[in-house]
């Protein structure tokens, strides 16, 4: 059966409150019934508070309208988020006192305080779940919908596998990247020769190893598997594979699947604000110019079917190319907008996969617009003399 994703547009039809996103927040809020669910609760509100000067996360607006409807219900919420984040948080306009709740670093100020899991992936054999994550009772993942340099797209997954793991797991999990060999250095002996191969990428996505000068590494993240060091590296020697670039997503499945199961079944809703839409994450500490239009508001318990729908909905907007930075480059107009600008290999589909094949959800969902935009027919246009 699919699962329910309900979902407010970001267009109105009336210049009315009530037709725009906090309001539809309202509605979904009431739709996956919070109020009756948190009584007595410990309810983490898990979002992405930003860093430094960024200003395109979720306004404290939406924060407060959960943060008071958890209260309402008789539940205790706390707004949580990595300790880096939270460092400043105020300066952005997340206060206890804007949004009715503490603010807490989700694994203590100097990320201690946190549960270890043992769940062998590649480079990582142990995670670590922040420990006011785990103490919680109800988890709303709060999450603003945006690019990412390694996978894509962020949004749901995204929130709570990276933001619920301390400073080492989130860092082993972007490792998970150059787990397989992508260099073989036997094949390219040439000192010349790689530096040509590092010469011909235009984003500075391959570089020398400091201690080995044959080894040459990829910086995954700024790699838009263009295919030009392709070109010049000896066959054999440099791989730009999708084996690579879907392990970060595979890691992020697993990770939220662990972050998961810290809840009982039920515990657990998803909220997405696909607003001011940025090239990359919110860790960035400042915010672009969006790079698809506004597209909504999204709630589900199901965090596969979530992701899903977000990307389905924001797949039928146009990339904004006039937008994207003059450093970044399109150069595939196939599939997701977010593939296309972060390159083939990082298809934003990828987490939802990978979430399904783990149990966590279904990619089958049932849209439910809590507020669908009223079209207005009108008369035909008369004719008025301008003078
Ligand atoms: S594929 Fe393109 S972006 Fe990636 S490392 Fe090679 S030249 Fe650079």
């Amino acid at each position: 059966m699919p699962s329910p994703v309900y979902f407010g547009s970001a267009r109105q039809c009336r210049l009315e409150a009530k037709e725009t996103l906090p309001a539809k927040l309202d509605l979904i809020l009431e739709r996956l019934r919070v109020r009756e669910r948190v009584k007595d609760e410990i309810v983490a509100i898990k979002m992405h508070v930003g860093n430094n000067i960024g200003y395109s996360t979720v306004h404290p607006v939406f924060v407060r309208k959960i943060v008071q409807a958890v209260k309402e219900g008789g539940g205790k919420p706390f707004v949580t988020d990595v300790h880096w984040d939270v460092n400043g948080a105020e300066e952005r306009g997340y206060s206890s006192e804007k949004l009715g709740g503490h603010v807490y670093p989700a694994a203590g100020l100097g990320e201690k305080y946190f549960y270890t899991h043992t769940r062998p992936f590649k480079n990582i054999q142990e995670w670590g779940v922040a420990g006011m994550i785990q103490d919680a009772t109800f988890l709303i993942n709060l999450a603003h919908v945006k690019g990412h340099p390694s996978c894509g797209f962020g949004a749901a997954f995204k929130n709570i596998a990276l933001g619920c793991m301390i400073g080492k797991t989130r860092s082993a999990m972007h490792d998970t990247m150059h787990y397989d060999r992508y260099w073989f250095a036997e094949n390219c002996p040439d000192a010349e020769t790689r530096q040509r191969i590092i010469a011909t990428c235009p984003h500075k996505a391959i570089v020398e190893d400091k201690n080995k000068p044959d080894e040459l590494h990829l910086h995954f993240e700024q790699c838009n598997q263009c295919g030009r060091c392709l070109q010049v590296a000896p066959p054999g020697s440099l791989k730009i594979d999708p084996v690579n670039f879907h392990a970060f997503q595979e890691a992020c499945a697993i990770s939220a699947s662990i972050v998961l199961s810290t809840f009982a079944p039920g515990k657990a809703i998803h909220i997405s604000l696909a607003t001011h839409i940025t090239p990359v994450c919110d860790c960035f500490g400042f915010t672009s110019m969006p790079i698809l239009r506004d597209v909504g508001i999204f709630g589900s318990d199901d965090i596969v079917a979530i992701d899903q729908a977000v990307l389905d909905v924001s797949a039928r907007e146009r990339l904004i190319e006039e937008n994207i930075p003059t450093s970044m480059e399109v150069h595939t107009r196939e599939g997701h907008p977010f593939r296309q600008l972060h390159g083939p290999l990082k298809d934003p589909y990828k987490v939802v996969e990978y979430g399904e094949q783990l149990g966590l959800g279904s990619r089958a969902y049932e849209l439910i617009d809590v507020l669908p935009v009223e079209e207005i027919t009108r008369a035909p246009i008369g004719y008025v003399p301008a003078q």
